[in-house]
């Protein structure tokens, strides 16, 4: 039994199709018994697995969000075995602004797992999907895109998990699912403090979750977007929700890559304006011009070169122009 103060409107038992909101506590000065209301769809028909498909983590990475809309209105529950639990707008206060992190607190709704049922709106949130929905969950799915600062080729995302124990089968498990989502690039990774994710939870409790990163720019990217219809879809037929097989992009199979450790990353050492030397998707060897931090605060001084440190393909480049000392502007992904 959760101690949860979130109140979902919906039954997460009954079958059809039911569209309502989960009520999450949020006291203002103006309204002491006031919520927000984040939209959940619940598609479920017949007996099969459960799969959470949650779009929104980051108000500013909108192919998820667009994506999980569409899934929404158009799954017929006729067609489904089993259970789909929609959160398009999961954390709402920071889609509803467009922005990463949340206009009411600045968290990173993605730095919250497994969060506290009494810690305010994004801690207590994080708690009853910790608590509630993951529990009930088969698979999971979290979808990413590179956010107003970066732009990410279009790929499923998982982790490196550590080959032992109970994890020994959910690695295969995890790829086999990234496979069927069928993205450019299957993408296995040691995430920048992945501790407290929605990703790092769905995995303690045994789930077979992935992420993505599907674009960025802090646009919708027309391509992106249709990649991840295709691949909602194709997730529900590799749990066995849907009928029939995943659909393979014009692009053939994904191709799987893996991103080994923070030698991939180039970080600008000093704040300033990033001048890529490539654009993203190209291949790069170590040692060559990752590009030019322009520094406006000494007009005499060269630009900083920096270099990479790896052989491989771009795979994630900084979008914005302004960047500030310890920020990625390059990640190399390297064939698995
Ligand atoms: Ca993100």
């Amino acid at each position: 039994m959760t101690n949860s103060p979130v109140v979902p409107e919906v039954d997460l038992s009954a079958g059809g199709r039911q569209v309502g909101h989960l009520r999450v506590p949020q006291s203002r000065d103006d309204s002491g018994w006031g919520t927000i209301q984040v939209p959940i769809v619940v598609v479920a028909n017949g007996t099969g697995p459960t799969v959470l498909l949650t779009a929104g983590n980051h108000g500013d990475e909108y192919e998820g969000q667009v994506a999980l809309l569409d899934l929404a209105r158009t799954l017929d529950p006729g067609s489904v075995q089993g259970r789909v639990i929609i959160l398009p707008a999961m954390h709402y206060p920071a889609c509803a602004a467009g922005k990463r992190l949340s206009p009411l607190d600045g968290r990173d709704f993605n730095r919250c797992f497994p969060g506290d049922p009494f810690g305010g709106f994004a801690m207590s949130l994080a708690h009853f999907v910790d608590s509630v929905l993951l529990p009930v969950c088969d698979y999971q799915m979290d979808l990413h895109s590179g956010g107003t600062g970066m732009d990410i080729v279009p790929s499923a995302v998982g982790h490196i998990l550590d080959d032992a124990g109970d994890d020994a089968g959910l690695q295969a498990k995890t790829l086999a699912m990234a496979d069927a989502f069928g993205a450019p690039i299957t993408l296995l990774l040691r995430e920048v403090n992945a501790g407290p994710t929605l990703l790092a939870a769905a995995e303690k409790h045994g789930v077979v979750a992935l992420s993505s990163e599907l674009g960025g720019g802090g646009r919708l990217n027309p391509a992106a977007l249709a990649i991840t219809k295709r691949g909602v879809r194709n997730l529900l037929r590799h749990a066995g929700v849907l009928e029939g097989l995943p659909a393979t992009g014009e692009y053939g199979p994904s191709r799987r890559m893996t991103v080994p450790d923070l030698a991939h990353y180039v970080f600008a050492p000093a704040d300033g304006i990033w001048e890529a030397a490539d654009p993203l998707n190209t291949t790069v060897e170590a040692g060559a011009p990752a590009g030019l931090l322009h520094r406006i605060e000494d007009p005499a001084a060269p630009p900083i070169q920096l270099s990479y440190k790896a052989t491989g393909l771009l795979w994630c480049a900084r979008f914005a122009g302004r960047v500030k000392a310890g920020d990625p502007v390059a990640v190399i992904a390297r064939d698995m």
